[in-house]
This record gives C-alpha cells, sequence and structure tokens, in this order.
C-alpha cells in the first residue's frame, strides 16, 4: 500500500505543491495514515517551513447563554437545562478580561448566545467598555451567527454591523463555522446562518479590512464527501478574501447534547481531517491543532502530520465544557508539549507575530 501511494500521481502532487481537487481530498480519507500524515506535513513545511509552534494567551468570556438559536449540537445554552441562564454585567466582563492581563493574555474572545434582546447598541457597549480600560487587549471576538443575528435585530446590512462594531474596537472576528454543508446545519442549527449568511459575513470582514479565521466541526452525521464540502467552501473564501490567518478543526462532542445518541468522532478521523485540511487549504498558512476537544496528546501528534499551532491557552472556557468535556492547560505544559514534539514553542499575538520565543 505503501508504495502503491507514494507511486501515485496524488502523492507526488502533494509533494510538489499543487493545488489538489475535491475528488483527490476525498481519496486521502483512504489512505495510510502515516503515509497522509507524511503528506500533509510535507505541505505544511511547504507552507510554513519553520519547526516553531505558536499559542497564544488568550481568554474566552461567554456573557451569555441565554440563546434563541438553541442548537442540537450545543450543551451551552439555557435552554439545555444544563447552566442556568445568565448575563454578565460590563463590571464582569472586565474583571475577567483584568485578570488575563494579570498573567500576560493579549486576546479576548467575547462569545454569546444569540441573546433575543440583544441589539447592535449592547455589543458596540460591550466592545468599547473593554477598549477603553485594556486598548492593549487585541479583541477577536463574536462570531458569523452573532453578526447575522445583529443585522437581523437592527435591519442593518451584515457590511454596516462590522463597520460599526469595527469603529467602535473590535479587532477581528473568529469564523465559527460549525460545518458549512447546509443539510447538516437545517438539522442540528435551524435558526442559526445559512451557508451563504456565513460568506457574507466574510465578504464584510474582508471589505472592513478585518480578519478571522475559519473552523470546522466534524462529526454530526456528515458524509466524508460533506466534510471535503466544508473545506471546498472555505478554500473558496480564501480565495476571494484571504481573511483566514487559521483553520481549526475539532470534533463534535455528543455527551449531554441532544445528539448524544451518536459516536464521536475517533482520533484517527482527527488526524486524517488535521492532514487533509492542511493539503487541501493550501492558501492558508496556519493550521490548529485542537488541544481542547481532542486532547493535548493527540494534539500533539497533529503536530507531526500537519498542524503549526496550539492555538489558545482558554484561561477559561465555558462552551466546550459544558459537553463533560474537561482538559485544561496553561502555558507551561504547552511549552512541553511542544518541545518534546521536537518544536520550538512560541507565544504569539493574535496577527501571529511573535511575542517569546521558548527555546
Ligand atoms: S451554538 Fe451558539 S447559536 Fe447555537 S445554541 Fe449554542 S450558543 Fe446558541
Amino acid at each position: 500500500m505503501e508504495d502503491i501511494i507514494q507511486n501515485s500521481d496524488l502523492y507526488h502532487n502533494i509533494c510538489g505543491g499543487n493545488r489538489i481537487t475535491s475528488k483527490e481530498a476525498l481519496d486521502l480519507f483512504s489512505w495510510d495514515i502515516i503515509d497522509l500524515g507524511n503528506a500533509g506535513d510535507m505541505r505544511r513545511k511547504l507552507t510554513f517551513p519553520k519547526e516553531k509552534v505558536g499559542f497564544i494567551v488568550d481568554r474566552i468570556v461567554n456573557f451569555t447563554n441565554i440563546c434563541e438559536a438553541a442548537c442540537a449540537f450545543c450543551a451551552f445554552h439555557s435552554r439545555a437545562n444544563l447552566i442556568q441562564s445568565y448575563e454578565l454585567t460590563i463590571d464582569e466582563i472586565c474583571r475577567k478580561v483584568e485578570e488575563l492581563v494579570a498573567v500576560g493574555g493579549t486576546q479576548v474572545m467575547l462569545q454569546g448566545g444569540l441573546h433575543p434582546d440583544y441589539t447592535l447598541d449592547k455589543y458596540i457597549h460591550m466592545v468599547t467598555s473593554v477598549k477603553k480600560r485594556f486598548p492593549e487587549i487585541h479583541l477577536h471576538s463574536f462570531s458569523p451567527a452573532e453578526i447575522v443575528h445583529i443585522s437581523r435585530k437592527n435591519s442593518l446590512s451584515t457590511d454596516d454591523v462590522v463597520k460599526a462594531l469595527k469603529e467602535a474596537g473590535l479587532d477581528s472576528v473568529p469564523g465559527a463555522s460549525d460545518l458549512l454543508v447546509d443539510r447538516i446545519r437545517a438539522k442540528v442549527s435551524p435558526k442559526k446562518n445559512t451557508v451563504d449568511e456565513w460568506r457574507e459575513v466574510i465578504h464584510s470582514l474582508c471589505k472592513n479590512e478585518m480578519k478571522s479565521s475559519a473552523t470546522m466541526t466534524y462529526g454530526m452525521g456528515e458524509t466524508l464527501k460533506e466534510k471535503i464540502e466544508h473545506l471546498e467552501v472555505i478554500r473558496d473564501v480564501q480565495d476571494r478574501t484571504g481573511v483566514f490567518q487559521a483553520f481549526i478543526p475539532w470534533s463534535f462532542s455528543p455527551p449531554r447534547t441532544q445528539m448524544a445518541d451518536l459516536l464521536p468522532a475517533t482520533g484517527m478521523d482527527y488526524l486524517k481531517i488535521v492532514a487533509i485540511s492542511r493539503i487541501f487549504l493550501d492558501n492558508i498558512t496556519h493550521i490548529q491543532a485542537g488541544w481542547l476537544t481532542e486532547g493535548l496528546k493527540l494534539a500533539q501528534i497533529a503536530l507531526t502530520m500537519g498542524a503549526n499551532d496550539m492555538g489558545g491557552v482558554l484561561m477559561e472556557e465555558v462552551v466546550v465544557k459544558a459537553t463533560g468535556i474537561t482538559t485544561r492547560t496553561h502555558q507551561k505544559e504547552l511549552v512541553h508539549i511542544i518541545k518534546n514534539a521536537g518544536k520550538i514553542p512560541v507565544q504569539r499575538d493574535s496577527v501571529y507575530q511573535a511575542l517569546r520565543n521558548f527555546r
């Protein structure tokens, strides 16, 4: 099998740094994991030749879990009856940011449910309040779903919403893509934005010269072809906009959600997705290893199969934790894990510039 793969046109195409087709990407799922991992690492070296692995000291602040979308894959929203409904005050939000600043953190992700009463003014107030007290903090906050929600509440275009949030001090917006396949979205998150609406928000970010990241939540009953369909949307949007600084795949965690009967995706599924996304997404520099959902050890292996970044230390995380996942980490541990993978750990900022190298 190994010789057959290494003599194949596809293998030579990948080694040559050529763009592969969706059909070829689909074929990669049947490859031996060692060959696929080597191919993913080879492409990582072509795109990001340094043997450095970045991470950022950040915090997610989930300011409310009241959400009118009530997605089937989410255990965080209050109607899932696992976490009592709450809304943080501006003071509570700022206290959390202060704790991050005290440990040398540089990035905050403000994220919440789609609260039925929150309009643009509420979001602007949140941004200006945080920025006024912590101008040095990079606000990588909200999501396309929240921007679509605000645009509906205020009868504004997504361009206008993004422009207003940027003027208030918002620095960038996570791509929070879930799975960009309308067949799956109609089943698991029918009240959330459609794929076209997601595209619209990303184009609005591009127009307003803001950066983003693309993600992928897989393991929600999609086919292999639909996994590639998701990657196609991201590659196409990135060709048109160039806004994505990173791609972050993670598996859906079924426990405690309305989809608890689904078998969780495996570690092998994850490593394949990392390698295939590295090969297919030839226009995105950074692929993050998702230690939060996959565990630190699997994320460490992903660093040898195409990933080149460990994402955030995540001083606080509530959404994934609601499904029962309890993985936590800290800077010292991430540095150890990265070094132990034979790489140089680098604390970075939100635009992937090095702040500190750990030799
Ligand atoms: S995933 Fe987001 S939009 Fe969906 S229910 Fe959870 S908080 Fe609401």
